[in-house]
């Protein structure tokens, strides 16, 4: 057999381990290079919400979709379909909640407006402010920190390598392909997937090419464990917030609140007082018996975005060289959009659309 893959893929996470799987499927010999372990960025450390809710109406077919894959994960991934809840508590949230829901509805979610009455009956731990309410029966949520051991099970019954604690420092690409270079000697693919989140920037530099990537530094922390207090997820009318309460008890709180840092640094970012104390403050106001219990820890993670917030998914103008990355809510919509781009590169006409990475980003 050759020392040549047909696919070397740079970055394990959600995006680089289920597009792998895809071509796998289609016959090709795939590689995963990550410079740590499979699924500890942003695949591992996320919030973990599957909510349509909070999807961007472009992508609400991706998310829909990838919602049923994670549906078909199951137990593995720790999900959970909770249905879930978006509040509002003033009028300017209210209005904001009806036009944002309304268009989500008309992308093809499920949402309906529920009075607050109706979400008191089912939440009644909840702070008595609500204003306006809309609900989504197919929003869930899947254990974020299980990503790893998922892929990594999924690649071995597939029969596809990776090296983990393998950084890719330079990559050399001729006509017949590429040679990657990691510490343990060089690899070589026929093609080249960049699947490596918020160093895509970097990565897609060794090649030549520019993305216009940025990170995004999201918090997220987790309380003590308490007795059920609220069994859907829920969410904020302006996005700052999202909660779950999962199985062993302990409440996970996000919002996409900024903390510090910078994958440049490849350190792994810090959490900020300043924005981390109003991220808490309105997850108490939405449930008061917080208040009762200890955050016991509060992460950040790097998520990488281009400046109109849509993915980059598609062939760059390297022979044989593709990305994918920068997908808003890409937890949610990762193991689908991780298909079609799978089925690009197998040559295989994608079921949605993919999203251009060289589009021109200079209009937004
Ligand atoms: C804190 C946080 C909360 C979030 N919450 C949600 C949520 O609730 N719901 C939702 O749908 N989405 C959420 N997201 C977004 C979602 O997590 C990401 O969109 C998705 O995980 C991105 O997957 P990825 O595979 O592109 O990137 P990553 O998971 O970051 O994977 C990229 C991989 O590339 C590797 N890599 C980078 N450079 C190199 C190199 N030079 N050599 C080798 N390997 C390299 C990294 O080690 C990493 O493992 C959240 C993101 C964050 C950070």
């Amino acid at each position: 057999m050759s020392d040549r893959f047909d696919m070397a893929i740079v970055g394990g996470g959600i995006m680089g381990c289920a597009t792998a799987l895809r071509v796998a499927g289609g016959g090709m010999r795939a590689i995963i290079l990550d410079q740590g372990d499979l699924g500890q960025g942003a695949s591992g450390v996320n919030a973990g919400t599957l909510s349509l809710q909070i999807k961007r109406i472009k992508l609400m077919q991706y998310a829909i979709r990838g919602h049923a894959r994670w549906e078909s994960m199951g137990a593995a991934v720790g999900y959970h379909k909770s249905g879930g809840y978006t509040l509002a508590f003033t009028e300017h949230e209210e209005g904001m909640l009806l036009e944002r829901q309304t268009l989500k509805r008309e992308a093809g979610a499920p949402i309906t407006f529920v009075s607050p009455d109706q979400v008191y009956e089912n939440e009644p731990e909840l702070g008595h402010h609500i204003r306006a309410a809309s609900y989504c029966r197919d929003d869930g949520y899947a254990n974020s920190s299980l990503t790893g051991r998922y892929y990594r099970k999924a690649l071995a019954a597939a029969g596809i390598p990776y090296h983990e604690r393998q950084r890719v420092c330079a990559i050399e690409a001729a006509d017949t392909g590429f040679e990657i270079s990691i510490p343990s000697g060089p690899v070589r693919a026929r093609r080249l997937l960049l699947a490596s989140g918020a160093w895509l920037k970097h990565v897609a530099a060794m090649i030549g090419v520019t993305l216009p990537v940025q990170a995004r530094i999201n918090t997220v922390s987790v309380t003590e464990r308490a007795p059920t207090l609220i069994s859907s997820v829920l969410g904020h009318a302006t996005g700052l917030l999202t909660m779950k309460q999962k199985q062993n008890g302990t409440v996970l709180i996000g919002g996409g609140w900024q903390g510090d840092g910078s994958p440049a640094t490849h350190s792994a970012g810090g959490v900020n007082a300043d924005t981390l104390v109003p991220n808490l403050a309105l997850a108490q106001y939405v449930l008061p018996a917080l208040s009762q219990l200890r955050v016991v820890r509060s992460w950040t993670g790097y998520e990488a975005n281009v400046p109109d917030f849509l993915p980059l998914a598609g062939a760059l103008p390297v022979k044989n060289a593709f990305v994918l990355g920068c997908v808003r809510g890409g937890y949610t919509i990762g193991p689908y959009i991780s298909e079609l781009m799978g089925d690009l590169i197998l040559g295989r006409e994608p079921e949605l659309p993919l999203f251009d990475p060289m589009r021109d980003f200079s209009s937004n």
